[in-house]
């Protein structure tokens, strides 16, 4: 499908990659389609980015049937665009599209929209460490319409937004809260999707814990309070005694994080036994009691890894690593980082040039 080209009159002044922060800055242009029953997806184009009109009875707004991704584009050491696993993300989008009721887009049509966009914005892509694109494609329902039921059309975005890293904080270790007053996502339900209601659900919680002091929330499963699944909107693991172990994603609760795939790749690869299973936090306490809670960290497409330097579960706060950051966390940030700007050998086929 040809893709139409809006240029905009008069480019942007950009940002400097110092004060970049995350999702502040918006690129020149953005890719949209449409999608109504007749035509199915249509009319791809890239336009300047900016305010659309739609109607106030619009379905996402009152019903909240939208999904999206995010991941990012990197200038690598020679100066080229590339994208980590984008593929990945694409089916992801669609399995998030397929439990939201939403139409399912071709993979090589969203792999075109992006990658045109990326060429003509590849100008926004900053240059220094650690900063990158980050690219935001998310569909929403807009039928005119407020009986409940799917959308007959919808509205497919990408966005591009340069960022630097994800929390003020840098690499240095957050503290993290334990709430089983509150829960992220029940079996059954859209846990394991990025729909923007799960995020609106998790905000409360983890204002409660800002209040108290603590960076994000460590999500309990919402059945018997007792699992570990996710901190904040992230993929959480806990190095116990040489072993990394992570929450499986059979569950259907757990969002399946492209990083959180690439960390077990490499840690096996690393030598080290990686465990999918349920741990409950009375586990992870024990084990810091033993002295063998190593290392927790979270991972995501945002902060790659977050170090979690003290948890607090019931106002029992425990120090991991004495609050820094962990030998094998470190690593890990500096593989994946390494695989992303090119500095190492991409054995894996995840990166994709554009
Ligand atoms: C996006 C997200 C993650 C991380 O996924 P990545 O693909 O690694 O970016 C983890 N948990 C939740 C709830 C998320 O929304």
């Amino acid at each position: 499908m040809e893709i139409r080209v809006v240029k905009r009159q008069q480019p942007k002044n950009k940002p400097l990659d110092s004060e970049l922060g995350f999702g502040q800055y918006f690129t020149d242009h953005m890719f949209v389609a449409d999608y109504n029953p007749d035509k199915g997806w249509h009319d791809p184009r890239i336009v300047p980015y900016g305010p659309f009109e739609v109607d106030p009875s619009c379905m996402v707004f009152h019903y909240g049937q939208a999904v999206f991704e995010g991941m990012k584009a990197y200038l690598n050491k020679d100066g080229e665009a590339v994208t980590f696993r984008p593929f990945f993300h694409i089916k992801r989008l669609n399995r998030s599209a397929e439990r939201l009721c939403i139409p399912q887009l071709d993979e090589g049509f969203v792999w075109e929209g992006l990658r045109k966009l990326l060429q003509l914005e590849k100008d926004w892509i900053p240059k220094s460490e650690g900063t990158s694109l980050y690219i935001r494609p998310f569909i929403i329902a807009t039928d005119p319409y407020l009986g409940v039921r799917p959308s007959n059309t919808y509205k497919f975005f990408i966005i591009l937004s340069p960022v630097g890293t994800y929390y003020k904080e840098g690499l240095k270790p957050v503290k993290i809260y334990v709430t089983d007053k509150y829960v992220r996502a029940a079996k059954g339900g859209v846990g394991f999707t990025k729909t923007a209601g799960n995020y609106a659900a998790s905000l409360y919680a983890a204002e409660e814990a800002a209040r108290k002091g603590y960076t994000q929330v460590l999500w309990l499963d919402a059945k018997e309070n007792k699992y570990v699944e996710e901190v904040g909107t992230m993929n959480i693991f806990f190095k116990i005694n040489n072993v990394l172990i992570t929450a499986p994603l059979d569950s259907g609760t757990i969002l399946g994080g492209v990083t959180r795939d690439s960390v077990i790749t490499l840690v096996k690869e690393m030598g080290y036994a990686v465990e999918e299973r349920p741990l409950s936090i009375q586990e992870v306490y024990e084990a810091h009691e033993a002295g063998e809670l190593e290392e927790v960290f979270g991972t995501g497409t945002a902060a790659v890894i977050s170090p979690v330097g003290a948890l607090n579960w019931n106002d029992r706060v425990i120090e991991i690593n004495e609050g820094r950051m962990g030998e094998l966390s470190q690593k890990l940030y500096d593989r994946i980082t390494a695989i992303q700007y090119g500095k190492e050998p991409d054995k894996h086929g995840w990166i994709e040039k554009i």
